[in-house]
C-alpha cells in the first residue's frame, strides 16, 4: 500500500508528466508516424543496464571534494599516470607471452608434421589435425567451463562499455584469463581468426581491473590504487586499455591511439589523448625490449618470424596514374566481400545464438571441433595438388628465402616438393598467419604466386573465416581481413603487372592495398585503419594510396549495412548510441518519445514499505524526488539511484521515525550512514531487492533521501526534439535525463564569460563584479 504523502506525489506527476493521449495522431500530424515514435521508444525487452557516468552531486561528494586539497589532487593524478604505465606494460606483455606461445606451438607443430610426411603423408597430417584439434579444444574448454564473456573478440562489448552499457562479466579476471589461453589455443591450432582482436579486449580487462585495485574475488586487491570513485575514471581506463591492446596487437602505438578514438570510445576528452598516447608509447618500448631479448634465441620458435610486422619498405616506391583505377577496382572489391562478410556472418551468428548454441556447451565444443578438423582437412589437404614451382634465381642479396631441405618453412614452404622447389599453396596456407602474410606482401620478385592458388585460397580462406566467426573461441577479425583482402589485392595486381608492363608495379604492393580494403569494407575504420597499415608495414609512400582504398571500400560497404562490430553488437543486443541521431527524431519532441509512461517517483520523506513496494514493483534504477513547498507546489529535487536506495535499505542505519524532512533549522541533516557509499554509484549488479530482509517495525519507519540524492539532474523541457535530446545524452554519456514542462521562473543566464574562471578566483567575487555592471 502506497502512504497517502506518495499517493499524492504519483497523481501530480501523473498530471505533470502523462503524455496526452492523442499522441499517435499529433505524430502522424507533425510528420512521423505512430511506428516511428515507437521505434525510437527504449525497448523494455532488452535485459541490459546501462553504467552511471554522471558525477552524483549530492552531500556525499560535495563533503568528499570539500576534503581534497591540492596534494591529494596531485597524488590523483599520479596515480592516473602510473596506472596508465601499468595498463601500457601489462598488454604487452601479454601480447608478448601469446604471440611467444602461438610462435613455439605452431613451430613445433610444423616442424613435426614436416619431419613425419617424409615418411607417411597420412601419418603427418594426422599428427598436425590432432596438435591443431588439442589446442582449438583446450581453447574452446577454457571459454565454456571457465570464460564464456571471453568468446569472440570482445570489441562489440567494449565497444558498448564504453558507450555506457553494462554487459555482464565481460572485464572480469577470469574474462582476462580466459581471453589469454584462449587466444593461444585458437590461433595456435590454426583457426581462421586472429589474436588482435582479443588484445583490445585484454588490454581493456588489465586496465579496468587496475582500476577497480585488483580482482575481489581472486583476493588480489591493492588499496593505493583504490582511489577512483567514479565509473568516468574506470571508463577512460579502459580506452587506455583498448589503445594498448591495438598497440601491442601490431606494434602501431599511433594506430592504437586513433583505434580508441575512431572505433572503441563514445566520448573523448582532451585530457585523456595524453594518456593514451603514454599508454601506446609503453607498449611500444615494452614489446620492443622484449622482442630484442628473444632475438638471441632465448624465445624458442618466436624470434626471427614473430610479431606481427610486415616490413615491406624495399617494395614498390612510386606509383603511376594508370594504376588508380585498379587500385580503386580493389576499392570497391574490399566493400562488397567486406559488405558480404558482415552480413554472411550476422547470418550465421543469428543462427548459431537462436538455434545451435542454445542446445548447450557440448554442442559449442563438437562444433568449434568440427571447424578445426575441416580446416586441417583444407590446409593440409589441398597444397597436395598443386605442383611444385621451381624456385626463382637467387643471388645473396635479393633475400629470398627457398627452401633448401625438405620441411624448412620460411618465405617459401617447401612442403611436399624437392629441393629448390616450393609449393605456392603451402606457402599461404600451411603457415602461420604471420609468414603467410609476409609472404603475400612479399615484393621480391613477380608471380610468386599463381593465379589458381590464390583463387583457391581466397575462397577456402573466406569461407572459413565467416564459418570460424561466433565460434565458442577468442577470434579476432583483423588478421583473417588482411588474408583475404591480400590475395585478392595480389591477385589484381598480377593482373596490372601483365597488363602494364613498362610500369614498375609489384604485387606486393597491391596486396597491402587489398589488405586495407577489406578491412575497410568489414569494420569501416579510416584513419585509424590507415595508420595501423602504415605502421606495419613501415611504407609510408603508399600512404596516399591507402587512403584512397579506405574511403572507397568504406563508402561501398556503407551502401550495403552497418560496419561488423555495430552488426555484432545489434545482434548481441547490446543498444548502442551511434554518433549521429536518425534523421526522423527531428520530429519528435521528447514528451512524445517517453510515450504512455507514468513516472515512478519518490517524495523526499519516504515510507520503508514504499520504497521496498516500489522497488519490487518494476525494474528501474532512477527516481525522481519530489518535495512541495509552503505554498503547496511541486518541486523535483533530484533523482535517486535504484542501488543507494538498497544500500539505504539494507543498512537501515538512516530509517527514522518521524514523516518529516529536517530542515536546516534543525541543525546539520544528521546522516548516519556512511557517506563514501554514495559518491559514486553502486553496481547495480551487487545488492538486489531480495537481499533486503526488513521487520514489521522497519517497514513502519521513514527515509530521508535529500543527503543521498544527485540534486542536479540533467533535465530537457517536455518538447526539445529527440535530436536535441540524444545529442545531449550521447554526448554527456548519461543514464537518466528528466524531461519536464516548461520553466515558470528563471534565475539567471550562464554565457561563456561566467565559465571563464581562474583558478583560485573566488566565485563570490564574480557574482558581485557581474551584478554591479
Ligand atoms: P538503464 O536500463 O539504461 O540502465 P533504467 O534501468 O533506469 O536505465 P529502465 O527501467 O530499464 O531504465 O527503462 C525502461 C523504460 O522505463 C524506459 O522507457 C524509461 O523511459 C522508463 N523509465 C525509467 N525510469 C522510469 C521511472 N522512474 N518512471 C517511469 N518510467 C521510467
Ligand atoms: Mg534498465
Amino acid at each position: 500500500m502506497l502512504s497517502n504523502h506518495l499517493q499524492n506525489g504519483m497523481d501530480t506527476a501523473k498530471l505533470m508528466w502523462s503524455r496526452l493521449p492523442k499522441s499517435e495522431v499529433e505524430a502522424e500530424a507533425d510528420g512521423s508516424t505512430a511506428d516511428e515514435v515507437g521505434r525510437y521508444k527504449k525497448n523494455d525487452g532488452i535485459a541490459v543496464e546501462s553504467l552511471d557516468y554522471e558525477v552524483i552531486e549530492n552531500c556525499a561528494y560535495r563533503q568528499e571534494q570539500a576534503k581534497r586539497g591540492k596534494i591529494y589532487r596531485a597524488y590523483t593524478v599520479l596515480v592516473k599516470w602510473i596506472l596508465a604505465l601499468l595498463i601500457g606494460t601489462g598488454t604487452a606483455l601479454a601480447a608478448v607471452f601469446i604471440n611467444i606461445s602461438v610462435e613455439n606451438f605452431a613451430g613445433w607443430k610444423y616442424s613435426l608434421t614436416f619431419n613425419i610426411i617424409q615418411k607417411s603423408y597420412f601419418a603427418g597430417f594426422l599428427v598436425y589435425m590432432l596438435i591443431n584439434l588439442a589446442l582449438v579444444l583446450s581453447s574452446a574448454w577454457i571459454i565454456t567451463q571457465f570464460a564464456p564473456a571471453a568468446a569472440g573478440s570482445g570489441i562489440p562489448e567494449i565497444k558498448g562499455y564504453l558507450n555506457g552499457i553494462d554487459t555482464h562479466g565481460i572485464l572480469l579476471f577470469r574474462t582476462l584469463i580466459g581471453k589469454i589461453f584462449g587466444s593461444i589455443g585458437s590461433v595456435g591450432g590454426g583457426l581462421a581468426l586472429g589474436k588482435e582482436g582479443p588484445l583490445v579486449h585484454i588490454g581493456a580487462c588489465i586496465a579496468s581491473l587496475l582500476g577497480q585495485g585488483g580482482s575481489t574475488k581472486y583476493h588480489l586487491r591493492s588499496r593505493w590504487l583504490q582511489i577512483f570513485t567514479s565509473e568516468r575514471d574506470r571508463r577512460d581506463l579502459v580506452t587506455c586499455g583498448c589503445a594498448a591492446g591495438v598497440a601491442a596487437a601490431f606494434r602501431a602505438p599511433v594506430g592504437g591511439v586513433l583505434f580508441a578514438l575512431e572505433e572503441v570510445t563514445s566520448w573523448w576528452r582532451s585530457q585523456l589523448m595524453w594518456r593514451v598516447f603514454f599508454t601506446s608509447a609503453i607498449v611500444a618500448v615494452v614489446v620492443r625490449s622484449a622482442m630484442g631479448w628473444c632475438k638471441s634465441g632465448k624465445c624458442g620458435h618466436f624470434g626471427d618470424g614473430g610479431f606481427i610486422i610486415w616490413d615491406i619498405s624495399g617494395g614498390q616506391e612510386d606509383y603511376s596514374f594508370q594504376e588508380l583505377l585498379p587500385m580503386a577496382v580493389i576499392g570497391v572489391i574490399g566493400g562488397l566481400l567486406g559488405a558480404l562478410f558482415n552480413q554472411l556472418t550476422y547470418y550465421i551468428a543469428y543462427w548459431r545464438r537462436n538455434y545451435l548454441h542454445k542446445r548447450g556447451n557440448r554442442v559449442k565444443v563438437v562444433e568449434v571441433c568440427i571447424v578445426s578438423v575441416i580446416t586441417s582437412v583444407i590446409s593440409f589437404g589441398l597444397p597436395l595438388f598443386k605442383k611444385c614451382t621451381p624456385c626463382p634465381d637467387t643471388d645473396a642479396n635479393s633475400g629470398i628465402e627457398c627452401p633448401r631441405r625438405p620441411g624448412m618453412y620460411g618465405n617459401y614452404v617447401n612442403f611436399y616438393c624437392g629441393e629448390k622447389e616450393y609449393n605456392d599453396l603451402a606457402t599461404i596456407f600451411f603457415n602461420t598467419q604471420d609468414d603467410a602474410i609476409r609472404n603475400l606482401f612479399s615484393a621480391k620478385t613477380i608471380h610468386e604466386f599463381s593465379a589458381q592458388s590464390l583463387l583457391t585460397f581466397l575462397v577456402m580462406f573466406y569461407s572459413l573465416a565467416v564459418v570460424t566467426f561466433g565460434t565458442a573461441v577468442p577470434a579476432g577479425q583483423f588478421v583473417p581481413g588482411i588474408m583475404i583482402g591480400s590475395t585478392y589485392g595480389r591477385l589484381v595486381g598480377m593482373f596490372v603487372v601483365s597488363f602494364y608492363q613498362k610500369l614498375n608495379i609489384e604485387e606486393g604492393t597491391y596486396a597491402l592495398l587489398g589488405a586495407a580494403s577489406f578491412l575497410g569494407g568489414s569494420m569501416r575504420m579510416t584513419v585509424s585503419l590507415c595508420v595501423i597499415m602504415v605502421e606495419i608495414t613501415n611504407n609510408l609512400k603508399l600512404l596516399p594510396l591507402i587512403m584512397l582504398v579506405l574511403l572507397i571500400s568504406k563508402a561501398v560497404g556503407d551502401a550495403f549495412n552497418e560496419g561488423l562490430y555495430e552488426e555484432q553488437a545489434r545482434l548481441r543486443g547490446i543498444p548502442l548510441l551511434e554518433s549521429r541521431p536518425k534523421y526522423q527524431m527531428r520530429n519528435i519532441t521528447a514528451k512524445e518519445a517517453c510515450g504512455n509512461q507514468q513516472v515512478v517517483y519518490f517524495p523526499r520523506v519516504v515510507k520503508v514499505m514504499d520504497v521496498l513496494s516500489i522497488l519490487k514493483g518494476n525494474n528501474h534504477n532512477g527516481f525522481p524526488v519530489i518535495d512541495h513547498t509552503r505554498s503547496g507546489e511541486t518541486l523535483v529535487i533530484g533523482l535517486i539511484l535504484r542501488s543507494h536506495l538498497l544500500v539505504l535499505l539494507q543498512s537501515k542505519v538512516d530509517f527514522q521515525h518521524s514523516p518529516l524532512p529536517f530542515s536546516s533549522r534543525d541543525g546539520p541533516i544528521p546522516i548516519r550512514h556512511n557517506l563514501t557509499e554514495f559518491v559514486k554509484p553502486v553496481s547495480s549488479k551487487g545488492l538486489s531487492i531480495h537481499d533486503i530482509h526488513l521487520t514489521p517495525d522497519d517497514l513502519e519507519m521513514y527515509i530521508d533521501l535529500a543527503p543521498f540524492l544527485n540534486p542536479s539532474p540533467y533535465v530537457v523541457p517536455e518538447d526539445m526534439s529527440l535530436t536535441k535530446v540524444y545529442n545531449l545524452f550521447r554526448q554527456l554519456g548519461l543514464r537518466h535525463l528528466l524531461v519536464v514542462p516548461h520553466a515558470s521562473r528563471v534565475v539567471g543566464m550562464i554565457t561563456r564569460k561566467d565559465l571563464l574562471i581562474e583558478d583560485n578566483e573566488d566565485i563570490a567575487g564574480v557574482e558581485l563584479q557581474t551584478t554591479s555592471q
